[in-house]
């Protein structure tokens, strides 16, 4: 058996230990010591990461009690009986023992006010809290987070122990595994016992801070999406920035932000109302102007301003209201209204001259839109003249 610092006295992170057995498979290099600060993982927590002698330690895993420590590929050869320095990644342990028991401690007030934990997922950006009951309530939440902090403040003790199966009387665990002969208990002082394998702060002022930040319905329970310690720490600097940047933005503080926000989107709505009318106008005046300042059968407009659209509801304008065939250009978009097909084939046009003049395009009978290649719009309105010409 490996002596376990981890779990005697977690808050070491570095010893001198024994080589005890060196073993290579299929091109991977175990290490195993007569004790070790690793911890190999399990109850949802990841191995820990560090170092022995310089060598990084890529994963740790534990078998019959032995805990092995894989290395580096290109490891320098350790043997039997050497002393060697091995110490963890504390700040990633650190993290790790923070998530750990601030879930303890979340789940433990939970289940005071009636929501008892179903699941735990200690995952790469939250918590998740899997509980039996209704979905809370915004203030439930609030006051649940509360309550969890006031236990964070008090700086309970965390203790661990080991109970057999007579012993576990004296233990009122949470969620007590059905059948068991040697388990490991966590006790939160005055507030909870549970049964895990993990690495925990020796009291729950280390937690810092506990932020329920989402809750929703799932498989008809709640699941609570938590922010623990470090990561409630920088979720709160990310609040701040953006609330700092919105404050410049919107020129009032965060609590007048909502109302800041509905009014400018009363005035976004205006605006666009606004924008509709006079796009309309636009449109009207443009067609009317274009089609009164020529007697040709071919109307041709190069739009600078306004947008797209705007150029395609002229095109249509100007063959289904005046009756003219259009070609109206738009960036490198074009848009070849007719107002019928005997008047001109847009679909026959675009079929017999996309190749020469280098453009390419398509739509119903009378309302062609596309691309030219070239800044050609003059070539392509004499080639219409003509298709107009010889009708
Ligand atoms: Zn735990």
């Amino acid at each position: 058996m490996t002596e376990k610092f981890y779990y005697h006295n977690p808050y070491t992170a570095k010893i001198v230990a024994t080589v005890l057995d060196v073993r290579e498979k299929d091109g991977e290099r175990w290490v195993l010591t007569d004790q070790t600060v690793f911890y190999p993982g399990g109850g949802g927590q990841l191995p820990d990461r560090g170092l022995i002698e310089k060598q990084t330690v890529t994963d740790v895993k534990e078998k019959n009690g032995k805990i092995w420590h894989k290395l580096q590929k290109d490891a320098s050869q350790f043997v039997p009986g050497q002393k060697v320095t091995m110490e963890i990644d504390w700040p990633y342990r650190f993290y790790q023992m923070q998530q750990h028991t601030g879930q303890h401690l979340l789940s433990a007030v939970l289940e005071r006010a009636g929501w008892p934990t179903v699941s735990v997922h200690l995952g790469e950006a939250h918590t998740l809290i899997e509980v039996e009951g209704r979905l809370p309530e915004t203030a439930e939440l609030h006051n649940l987070e509360k309550q969890a902090q006031t236990m964070i403040a008090r700086a309970l003790a965390v203790k661990t122990h080991w109970v057999t199966a007579d012993d576990m009387d004296r233990f009122p665990l949470r969620r007590p595994p059905a059948k068991f002969d040697n388990l490991r208990v966590v006790e939160i002082e005055h507030l909870d016992y549970s049964a895990c394998g993990g690495t925990h702060l020796q009291n729950t002022a280390e937690i810092g801070l506990i932020k329920i930040v989402g809750c929703e319905k799932i498989r008809g329970r709640a699941r609570i999406k938590a922010l623990i310690g470090e990561r409630a720490f920088e979720y709160m600097e990310q609040l701040h920035q953006t609330s700092v940047l919105l404050r410049e933005k919107l020129n009032t503080d965060h609590l007048q932000f909502n109302e800041r926000v509905a009014q400018l989107q009363e005035e976004l709505h205006y605006l666009k109302r606004l924008k509709k009318f006079y796009q309309q106008y636009f449109v009207n005046f443009t067609s009317r102007e274009l089609a009164e300042s020529t007697n040709n059968a071919l109307v041709v407009f190069k739009m600078e301003q306004g947008e797209q659209d705007d150029a395609a509801a002229i095109a249509k304008k100007l063959s289904q209201t005046y009756h003219k065939v259009a070609l109206i250009q738009f960036d490198r978009r074009f848009f070849l209204t007719s107002p019928s097909a005997e008047r001109f084939d847009t679909i026959k046009f675009i079929k017999e001259n996309a190749e020469h003049l280098e453009i390419r395009g398509g739509g119903p009978q009378g309302y062609c839109q596309g691309v030219m290649k070239r800044n050609n719009l003059n070539q392509i309105a004499e080639t219409v003249n003509m298709a107009l010409k010889s009708i």
